[in-house]
């Protein structure tokens, strides 16, 4: 028997037919990958065995009940609120939960203890994004298709290395260049990748410098008489503020020649159905929000947005980012896209969920949540299917963080993380295959999740556990929940209950599924106002969601490139692994593409620092230290190293690279800058 369900790795979100013996195939049907997938989504099958997993409850590494576990969490999380308030707890969930699950923890969080203090490791992956939304079109709307990929006949993709991260995408891509060798691809990024190979046009942008490259695209524009002045006029507040922060810029600052910046503005003046893609090398930076509003500024000064085959787009790192997003997922969001600052948006949620509290303020964001763990301000923590002690910056400080809080909860599916093994409580989640539900792709496609596998030992869907967690803290009535559907149903009625803020995020056509209309629901792209009808693309009207209805073109200024004397870091993923390998580590043909940790520098910084092929390198910020094995290629620049950010401490001693990456973020989305660390390199020598 097979069982239609969505791949649990990245954003794309493709459609998988998954048997019970691990056989793994496209589905055909699916409309983000139409049967296609990568080197870890056909492994999917070699990931699901119990080896390793956390069946059973856990406190103080000894094996419990559910009800002693739950009474324990719900009775630490009580004492605290009850002694130091609501923001001594806090949430720190993960992209990977199911919308379900996310919904049921913002739930309990924001109107039930009453403080804000629930972030997620897609704040890492795309806050960035969602701020520069924000204040381009008055809600965090991503506006593009994948279709529109295939329609387009420029496609720039900027900080995105889509054939590693994305590769489904990448395929699809792929294929319409052959189909249509007009099209046309730039590859902006510091570093040459797989994804350059495709591009008839790679960029080597100095880090950061992508500003400086937009505001000259779009002074560019304005100079060539490019800009849509009707459109701007109809439709867009602030192009002359915009048009002049951009005149004030040197694209020289960029790092790119003459000539390449006039190749590439002629490509992108000259072409009208261009198509913007934009990932973590323009989120995860200091300045990762004027980023996004210096390529949002390009396409509404031309009204190339909301039409076939152009728009910027922003592509999402996790599996259910958007669904978090929909929700309310980050720490300042109220769910179904709405504002915790504004107060009707706050009444009208509070009155929907019939609850206690309220959240007044946005709470920490995931960096400074932890660097209160750090202080003593949390006193209780929660951890969601994600390991902050490898994947956030500080990976170290964040590890000494946790143990300074004095009860953590982790959820999770496997018995040892980096991040579990500093927890109190271990409660063992449902993994994928498992549990049911639905998860948001970058194209707001939602998708079910299905379960084909018995769930294992004591294990339990994530919004079961945190129901159950609520029920024991006095609020039962409000997490009355029966299944996923139910969680769904109300979501979905929550969205019907805020139509009158008239946001982008409407599901109320979801709202009355039946529990077999839920379990058949096919792939459909939000807003769906009415039952079966979803809708692919945004702004077509030239209506946005500022009060005027216009979209805003914001003034952004490039960063002065600084000289450090020290390396710079960009970090990332390979192409088959995902985040600390939880999973991925379990198959071996996933870990043959490259099995250990590497660093890679340019030829010359090797041989200045002794360096040889596959030599230990220490890299320090320090602080701390990481040790990995040299790989000298021209693909970086002089002065720049690349490491992959997948490998824990419990896998790679000194392997664990965002030990050394420091904890600066960008002002407005709180997006740690994970690509932009300073370190200094030297050859290990042996004591
Ligand atoms: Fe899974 Fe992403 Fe690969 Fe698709 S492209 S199979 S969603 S990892």
């Amino acid at each position: 028997m097979t069982t239609c369900t969505t791949c649990p790795y990245c954003g794309v979100g493709c459609g998988v037919i998954a048997s019970q013996d691990g056989t793994i195939k496209g589905d055909a049907q699916h409309p983000a990958n139409f049967g296609r997938l990568c080197s870890k989504g056909s492994a999917l099958g070699e990931t699901i065995d119990l080896e390793g997993r956390l069946l059973a409850p856990m406190v103080g590494g000894i094996e419990t009940g559910w009800d002693e576990a739950t009474a324990l969490v719900a009775r630490k999380f009580s004492e605290a609120i009850r002694d130091h308030g609501p923001e001594a707890v806090a949430i720190y969930a993960s992209g990977q939960l199911l919308t379900e699950d996310y919904y049921v923890a913002n739930k309990l969080m924001k109107g039930f203890i009453g403080a804000a203090n629930i972030d997620t490791n897609s704040r890492l992956c795309m806050a960035s994004s969602v701020a520069g939304h924000k204040r381009a079109f008055g809600s965090d709307t991503v506006p593009g298709t994948y279709e529109d990929l295939e329609h387009a006949d420029l496609i720039v993709l900027v900080g995105s290395n889509l054939a590693w991260c994305h590769p489904v995408l990448h395929q699809r891509i792929a294929a319409a260049k052959e189909a249509r060798p007009e099209m046309r691809i730039v590859n902006v990024d510091p570093r040459r990748t797989a994804t350059s190979q495709l591009a008839d046009l790679h960029l080597s942008v100095a880090p950061d410098g992508d500003v400086a490259l937009f505001n000259g695209l779009l002074a560019h524009l304005a100079a060539s008489g490019r800009v849509d002045r009707a459109y701007v006029a109809a439709h867009v507040n602030g192009f002359d503020s915009a048009l002049a922060a951009a005149y004030a810029t040197d694209a020289v600052d960029s790092g790119l020649s003459a000539d390449d910046l006039a190749i590439f503005y002629s490509m992108w003046a000259g072409t009208e159905k261009v198509v913007t893609v934009y990932s973590q090398g323009v989120n995860q930076s200091t300045c990762g929000t004027d980023k996004v509003n210096a390529i949002l500024n390009c396409h509404l000064a031309t009204g190339r947005i909301g039409r076939p085959g152009m728009g910027p787009f922003s592509v999402t790192g996790q599996p259910n980012a958007m669904g978090g997003r929909e929700v309310g997922g980050l720490a300042n969001m109220l769910a179904n896209h709405l504002d915790i600052e504004n107060a009707a948006h706050r009444d009208a949620a509070q009155a929907f969920w019939a609850s206690p509290t309220m959240c007044e303020a946005p709470g920490l964001k995931a960096v400074d949540l932890f660097k209160a763990c750090a202080d003593g301000r949390i006193k209780a923590l929660w951890v969601m299917s994600t390991n902050p002690a490898v994947s956030l910056p500080d990976a170290q400080g964040v590890a000494d963080a946790i143990k300074n809080v004095p009860f953590t909860v982790v959820s999770d599916i496997m018995a040892r993380t980096d991040t579990g093994d500093l927890a109190d409580v271990l409660l063992p989640a449902a993994g994928w295959g498992e549990k049911s539900g639905t998860v948001t792709n970058s194209e707001r496609r939602i998708s079910r999740q299905r379960a084909f596998l018995p769930v294992p030992g004591q294990a339990r869907p994530d919004w079961k556990i945190i129901s159950d967690v609520a029920a024991a803290m006095g609020w039962g009535h409000a997490f009355a929940y029966d299944s996923p559907a139910d969680v769904f149903r109300e979501h979905a009625a929550l969205s019907a209950a805020m139509r009158p803020f008239e946001r982008d995020f409407d599901i109320s056509g979801l709202a009355q599924l039946s529990d077999a209309e839920y379990d058949a629901l096919a792939p459909v792209q939000w807003p769906v106002p009415e039952a079966g009808k979803g809708r692919a693309r945004f702004f077509a009207d030239g209506g946005f969601y500022h009060p005027d209805g216009k979209a805003r073109m914001l003034p952004v200024t490039a960063p002065a490139p600084v000289a450090s004397g020290q390396f710079h870091l960009n970090t990332g993923r390979n192409r088959d692994q995902w985040h600390t390998m939880t999973r991925t580590g379990k198959a071996p043909r996933l870990g043959t593409h490259l099995a250990e940790p590497y660093v890679e520098i340019h030829p010359g910084d090797a041989d200045a620092l002794g360096l040889g092929t596959a030599e230990l390198c220490v890299l320090s910020d320090g602080k701390n230290r990481a040790i990995l094995r040299s790989l000298p290629t021209d693909r970086v620049a002089r002065g720049a190293l690349f490491a992959p950010m997948h490998w824990t401490r419990q896998r790679a001693t000194r392997g664990t690279i965002n030990t050394v990456v420091q904890t600066g973020t960008d002002p407005i989305s709180g997006q740690p800058a994970l690509k932009f660390g300073r370190v200094r390199a030297s050859r290990f020598e042996a004591r």
